[in-house]
């Protein structure tokens, strides 16, 4: 009963998770950590980022890791590309960056053109400075519980639960989507840290009688809003990772989860806002995992906390 009442008012109970200032904790400590192997191996960890095209979304995400990689004194190195590049040159393109030893990350910024094959592209980067994680081998590392570079939105889902948990052993954790970037890399890092793991998609039967059982729920969906409070445990653990564009009252541009934040807010022990949850933590973690190829590359011991 006390909890219908906490829905139908929209109290907010949950514990807010604070992805923005986690983020900047993650900045920090790759900050502190890019300054000693400055001062004891002499190397500066670089990132490279392709862009094909100009797709506008893709050129703000671009101007943003370049921004945030300089800022926690790493090295950015920016290539644009005009949108009818041949497959041949940017292959050539990233073949050169493999062979670059100042360059220990390379990020292709997705979605590309469509006369690319983006599969043939990704599996073209040098695994260990695939700091995405989408190639066919950081993907079968990670499926077989190996050391790899793990996909960055998932990366900054773990660390969120992480520190708000601890140990996650033993929970119940239902993924909803199924994607190769975000819904199936989160669930090997969930099935990695022993929880239960369910994923659920689109042809889920009985979609909230499944999320219902969850002590974690992930939401990487694409659809505004759509799980309510009414599906969620309660006590439950709320990540929202969808990132949805939608027309406020005022005619406005506002932007939303997958997650009915009023609802479930009153029902979750803890969530994450969007935006301001899962957002702000995946260019912490790109750069996390650069730094972290660069300790590779050097065979630097890994910073603590800042991989899976
Ligand atoms: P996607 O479209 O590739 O996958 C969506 C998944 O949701 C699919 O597996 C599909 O089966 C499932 N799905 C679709 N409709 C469903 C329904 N009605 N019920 C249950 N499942 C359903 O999307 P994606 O790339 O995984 O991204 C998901 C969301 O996360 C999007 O909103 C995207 O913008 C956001 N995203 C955010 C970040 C970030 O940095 N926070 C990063 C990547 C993606």
């Amino acid at each position: 009963m006390a909890l219908t009442v906490c829905e139908r008012t929209n109290e907010m109970t949950a514990k807010l998770i604070d992805g923005k200032a986690f983020a900047f904790t993650v900045r920090e400590k790759v900050a502190a950590h890019v300054s000693r192997i400055k001062e004891e191996a002499g190397v500066v960890p670089g990132l490279a980022v392709v862009l094909v095209g100009e797709d506008p979304a893709s050129q703000v995400y671009v101007r943003s890791k370049g921004k945030q990689t300089v800022e926690v004194g790493m090295a950015s190195f920016e290539h644009k590309l005009a949108a009818d590049t041949s497959e041949a040159v940017l292959l050539a393109l990233i073949a050169s960056l493999n062979a670059d030893s100042a360059v220990h990350g390379i990020l292709v910024q997705l979605p590309l053109p469509e006369h690319l094959d983006s599969g043939l592209v990704i599996n073209s980067i040098d695994p260990a400075k695939d700091v995405d994680g989408f190639h066919i081998s950081n993907v079968g590392l990670l499926a077989t519980g190996q050391k790899s570079m793990v996909p960055c939105t998932p990366l900054g889902c773990l660390m969120l639960l992480r520190d708000h948990h601890g140990s996650l052993a033993g929970m119940n954790a239902v993924v909803i989507g199924r994607s190769n970037i975000v819904g199936k890399p989160m669930a090997q890092l969930l099935l990695g840290d022993s929880c239960t793991v369910t994923i659920a998609h689109s042809r889920t039967k009985d979609l909230p009688g499944v999320v219902r059982q969850a002590d974690i729920v992930v939401a990487a969906v694409g659809r505004p809003e759509m799980v309510t409070g009414d599906w969620i445990k309660p006590g439950a653990t709320v990540i929202d990772v969808g990132i949805n564009r939608v027309e406020g009252e005022s005619g406005k541009t506002l932007l939303v989860g997958d997650v009915d934040f009023a609802s479930a807010s009153a029902v979750a022990g803890a969530i994450t806002p969007v935006p301001g949850g899962v957002g702000p933590m995946t260019i912490a973690c790109l750069l996390a995992n650069t730094l972290t190829a660069c300790c590779r590359a050097l065979d630097l011991p890994e910073p603590e906390g800042l991989t899976a």
